[in-house]
């Protein structure tokens, strides 16, 4: 936790620098609706780890203390091998969440994002609440808890600059390392690149066991899920598989299949609740994104509350051991509140922006109401200018929805058409 923390600055310089750069050249690799999305689900995916996060170390102890052949120290060459072996873990624990739907369900999350780039490092499940167990073999053969924590938390970091589609194929290191292209690769709906390069830091295990793909000169990846999420909602990004399993196994009539709806091979289906509930999937020639048209303020507003909700974030995670539970509890909420409303805002929705009013004078009397004075006063002041930009958003939003009736509705809410 405290690794990715420190993280958090240098992430924020380079998505920055990634942003100015799409700008500059005009790759058009970013989009403020996408981008926001992914960043919401990194600060949920933070904060609900706050709950969480004690449950691997005191597991990797108890294995440790109890189990553990031996004790490997701490000298440069265990710490090597602690990282080396962690991403060898890692592997399979990202292909099982590949391969099994229930896990599936959580890491479909990650790969939600119909764009490239450093936000989609950042668009993490809060669902993974179990991945640890995947590295309790670490314990056992007596690696300490603290290292297999700290490996860990780097083999996240370094998985964040491979997110980018502004560095090409790198040479050597494509054989040994995971990299820009080759996770690329990864995040591709693309039929051939499909349950592809599940590495980590080191791509060695999927040339070990056959999950290896290059990028293909004739195969530019498109990215994004088959089933498209078609949400900006970080709560339901989290849910909606989860969801759709929980209705399968529901309505599937055989008590076998209940069971395997959840763990069976991802995307395997009953026959009977796939004849009667059938999944849109189209081809992928066919392929937008989803990419509801704003009015300018609207984006504008919705960038902002983002940054407000940033703020709130950063606010949180470093005072929070100083704070009592309530004021934790009522910045959670506002974080949560924000971000749904934020995601509804984003993906069209006029009666959202509308409820963003009352939003705005409640949050920071809600912190006011419980003694949180300063920040109510600063988050009140961010509240009022939000407050005047609102206006306009709401303003501008009805005279393009004026300007849409004229249109048909295909035109007004897709616009990026991708050929593969
Ligand atoms: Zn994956
Ligand atoms: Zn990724």
């Amino acid at each position: 936790m405290t690794v990715i923390l420190f993280a958090i600055p240098l992430f924020v310089l380079l998505i920055a620098i990634e942003i100015y750069i799409d700008k500059y050249k005009q790759t058009g690799h970013y989009r403020a609706n996408d981008a926001i999305t992914s960043l919401s689900m990194g600060v949920l995916s933070r904060i609900m780890a706050i709950g969480h996060q004690l449950i691997p170390l005191t597991f990797y102890i108890l294995v440790f203390d109890t189990f553990a052949f031996t004790e490997l120290g701490y000298s440069p060459w265990v710490w090597i091998a602690a990282f080396v072996l962690y991403d060898f873990f890692y592997y399979w624990n990202h292909r099982m969440g590949h391969e099994m739907s229930i896990l599936w369900a959580a890491h479909v999350v990650h790969h939600s994002s119909e764009d490239y780039n450093l936000t989609t490092a950042l668009r993490q499940t809060s669902g993974a609440v179990f991945s640890w167990v995947f590295y309790l073999p670490l314990a056992l053969v007596g690696f300490a808890p603290e290292m297999i924590i700290t490996v860990g938390a780097l083999n996240l970091v370094y998985q964040f600059w491979v997110h980018t589609q502004h560095i090409d194929k790198l040479g050597w290191m494509e054989k040994w390392f995971v990299t820009p292209s080759n996770h690329r690769v990864h995040h591709a709906q693309n039929r051939v690149y499909i349950d592809k390069n599940y590495g980590g830091v080191f791509i060695i295990w999927d040339r070990l066991f056959n999950t290896f793909i290059p990028e293909l000169e004739s195969d530019k990846p498109v990215f994004g899920i088959r089933g498209a999420l078609k949400s900006f909602n970080p709560l339901w990004a989290n849910a909606q598989l989860y969801s759709q399993l929980a209705k399968d196994s529901f309505y599937t009539s055989r008590w076998r299949d209940k069971f395997r709806v959840w763990f069976g091979r991802t995307g395997w289906r009953p026959k009977d609740v796939a004849e009667r509930f059938p999944l849109e999937k189209a081809p992928l020639s066919s392929f937008k994104k989803f990419h509801p048209k704003l009015a300018t303020p609207v984006t504008y507003y919705s960038v902002v509350q983002h940054v407000i909700l940033l703020c709130i974030t950063v606010f949180l995670l470093l005072t929070m051991n100083d704070m009592s539970g309530i004021h934790q509890l009522v910045l959670v909420a506002t974080i949560v509140v924000m971000s749904i409303q934020n995601g509804f805002i984003l993906a069209g929705s006029k009666l959202a922006l509308a409820l963003d009013g009352p939003r705005l004078l409640i949050l920071p009397l809600l912190w006011l109401g419980t003694g949180l004075v300063i920040p109510a006063m600063l988050f009140g002041g961010a509240c009022l200018v939000s407050m005047i930009m609102l206006v306009r958003a709401v303003r501008s939003s009805v005279t393009l929805s004026n300007m849409a009736e004229s249109m048909s509705s295909e035109d007004t809410n897709t616009q990026v058409s991708i050929s593969s």
